[in-house]
């Protein structure tokens, strides 16, 4: 998947979903399964009145809330969202059974739906089989009769295999590299290939080479995982333990060669354009053109290397490993991806490292779930469709359609006013915003999926033929135009994103939904909720990394010199206030503002866009923010009482250190109290006076 494009993603309650492999949860729990799914409306009784706003915003407005709502033990963090999710998750599962009974007269699309159901349910079937999916995998790795033989294997395993955190914002997990095809940064009306680093299982290269105690511990039960694992796919102990101890060598080498993640955010960092004769040269042990003709590369006009040193760094490793090491590797890389589709030991095991020991659940989710999720990814444009007909009815579409045009009229009035820049700049910026395209609920032409191969015997084969058809999806667009009508997110995704290369905001119908948006509530709610999101998404364009890309979604600099610094000044706030401890996470988690600058000022723009927008149609109405609404707050005060509500969130501290490691977006807590604390609007609202804690004394403002 594309870098610019995923990192720029803003992630609600799915930091989790992009942090944690949605395969994981699979059996037991069936109790989940009887209870209608409630969906949270805005409530302004869930104020906690007896708390003073101005010490801790979030605290008032989610107290009732959090107190009201522990963690389930299958979930690692629960929010006012985590309804929503399973109610979108209830219709899904609904249009997929009724979709699985055998009828010889079903639909194409329904057959492949309620196929991909009836196999993934299939619990006993999937026990009987055992090991018997995976064999044929590890006999070709078995196979291999020399080190030129790796190449068709690497090939192999990036149709089958990309990786197990492809929602994530990298390709670090895809085997040995990631190959995709991706916009070329400087012209974007082209794709291009790209190479990316790859090659790991845990979530990114801190996890393999932090060396306090805590690391260390979790990198000790990693090895014990990788050889309970092997044992389980029938190795003896000897020499599972022998080949767990392989693969970290190998994993940490790859970790120490990669770029770091904050790095990886400045796209010039990436864009190394080279000739496939450099790629060559690069990494002679991989035969290239053997590769590239493997999976059906089209040519490219150049090659997109994100980072040479990892590549200069793998080719030492495969000169220096013996091919024995290398089928090692292989093997837990095959039996890693396959394991939340296996039999229950192995579900199990892998339920045990990734969920409990990583991300602290306790009990893993009902196989329902984890069989929609699954269908969602691999079938989402099919699956969607039945979504968007039951749950996004035109009057939503035409709702939000114009609280984006009013929020784009705020950030252009925004544009024109801010003192620090200058008007040569703000005429290209007002130019960038101006192409903005809005993608609002569902994509206007539903992707095919005739020729994935969905039948109702193998679940682990029907999730092959999906990554091998997304895979070689985005290779085939190499060398061709720019398709701007794709979505990243299905229909029913609870998020939304902003895409610098094609310069579009998306907003999937999934987050179209309450606690988000109502269509029967008033504007002061909407627009604290989901005005602020699409505030965000907008800011995006203009955050430390969509600044660089123009309108067209060229790497081009459009700012004057003068103009540039001043945005880095006031870019260098955001980032040393979110620079911060994070207790919840555990003592001495630090918070990384480098890496969150860009969702931070997303955040905090946004909240300043939405406020904007409703006033303005307050204004229409007659009314101002600081009259009274319907049950007595003012709408200034429920808009930022809606704005916290969207966002309260239990979350167990195990995932909250794995988010401030891995994931550009901040906490809850701090996408309310850091960014209210610098608001001014915010301290009107509530009586905030200096000195108070949601009063912030060097107040941060970039929109
Ligand atoms: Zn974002």
């Amino acid at each position: 998947m594309s870098i610019s494009r995923l990192t720029a993603a803003l992630v609600l309650s799915l930091t989790i979903g992009a942090t944690i492999p949605a395969g994981l949860y699979a059996q037991g729990a069936p109790g989940d399964q009887a209870k209608a799914p409630q969906l949270q409306h805005f409530d302004p009784d869930s104020a906690d009145k007896a708390l003073d706003p101005c010490n801790d915003f979030y605290k008032y407005a989610c107290n009732k809330w959090l107190t009201a709502n522990p963690i389930p033990a299958d979930q690692v963090y629960w929010s006012t969202g985590s309804g929503l999710e399973l109610w979108n998750e209830n219709l899904l599962r609904e249009t997929m059974v009724a979709a699985s009974a055998n009828d010889p007269k079903r639909a194409p699309v329904q057959q492949k739906i309620g196929d991909y159901w009836a196999a993934c349910m299939d619990e006993s079937g999937i026990e009987a089989a055992g090991l018997k999916p995976l064999q044929p995998e590890l006999a070709r790795i078995a196979a291999l009769k020399s080190k030129k033989e790796i190449t068709l294997e690497i090939a192999h395993l990036h149709h089958v295999f990309p990786g197990t955190w492809q929602y994530g914002d990298n390709q670090t997990d895809s085997p040995f590299f990631g190959f995709t095809g991706q916009q070329d940064y400087d012209d974007a009306s082209k794709v291009v290939a790209q190479l990316d680093q790859g090659g790991l299982s845990l979530p990114n290269r801190d996890y393999y080479l932090k060396t306090d105690d805590k690391s260390k511990e979790i990198l000790g039960k990693y090895r014990a995982h990788i050889q309970k694992m092997f044992v389980l796919a029938g190795e003896p102990e000897t020499q599972a333990a022998a080949d767990a101890g392989t693969v970290i060598e190998l994993e940490t080498a790859m970790a120490e060669a990669q770029m770091d993640n904050v790095k990886r955010r400045d796209p010039k960092n990436i864009n190394n354009k080279m000739t496939l004769a450099q790629v060559r040269e690069l990494t002679p042990s991989i035969d290239w053109d053997a590769y590239l003709k493997a999976v059906k590369a089209p040519a490219s006009y150049h090659y997109i290397v994100t980072s040479p040193d990892f590549f200069r760094a793998e080719e030492k490793l495969l000169a220096q490993h013996p091919l024995d090491h290398w089928q090692a590797y292989m093997r837990w890389q095959v039996i890693h991806s396959a394991a939340p589709y296996m039999n229950k030991a192995v579900v199990d095991e892998n339920f045990d490292f990734f969920a409990r020991t990583l991300a602290g659940a306790e009990q893993q989710r009902p196989r329902w779930r984890r069989c929609v999720r699954a269908a969602d990814r691999d079938l989402g444009e099919a699956l969607g469709q039945a979504y968007v007909d039951r749950a996004f009815p035109p009057d939503s579409k035409a709702r939000t359609i114009q609280m984006v045009h009013s929020i784009e009229a705020a950030l252009g009035d925004d544009i024109q006013s801010v003192t620090w820049m200058s008007p040569a700049t703000k005429e290209q910026a007002l130019v960038k915003l101006k192409a903005i395209e809005d993608k609002i609920g569902y994509p206007s032409h539903w992707r095919d999926f005739s020729s994935v191969m969905v039948t109702r015997d193998s679940c682990l084969h029907n999730v092959a033929q999906a990554t091998s058809f997304e895979f070689e999806r985005w290779v085939a667009k190499i060398g061709k135009p720019v398709d701007r009508g794709e979505w990243t997110m299905t229909p029913p995704t609870i998020n939304a994103y902003y895409d610098p290369q094609l310069n579009t905001i998306n907003f999937p119908a999934g987050i179209l939904q309450p606690p988000f948006f109502e269509a029967t509530m008033d504007d002061s709610v909407d627009y604290g909720a989901i005005g602020m999101v699409i505030g965000h998404e907008l800011t995006h364009g203009f955050d430390d990394q969509g600044r660089k890309f123009d309108a067209h979604g060229n790497l081009r600099d459009w700012w004057t010199a003068e103009d540039a610094k001043q945005y880095d000044d006031h870019g260098k706030c955001i980032s040393d206030e979110y620079t911060q401890d994070v207790p919840d996470a555990g003592p001495g988690v630090k918070q990384n503002g480098l890496l969150t600058q860009g969702e931070d000022t997303a955040d905090n723009g946004g909240i300043h866009l939405a406020l904007n927008a409703l006033e303005a149609s307050l204004k229409q109405q007659g009314k101002s923010l600081d009259d009274k609404g319907p049950d007595g707050w003012t709408y200034r005060q429920r808009f930022f009482l809606s704005n916290a509500y969207s966002w309260c969130a239990n979350v167990r501290p195990q995932i909250a250190s794995l988010i401030v490691t891995t994931d550009p977006h901040s906490l809850p807590v701090f996408r309310i109290d850091n960014v209210l604390s610098n608001m001014s609007e915010f301290q009107q609202a509530f009586g905030c006076k200096a000195g108070q804690k949601m009063v912030r004394a060097n107040a941060c403002r970039v929109w």
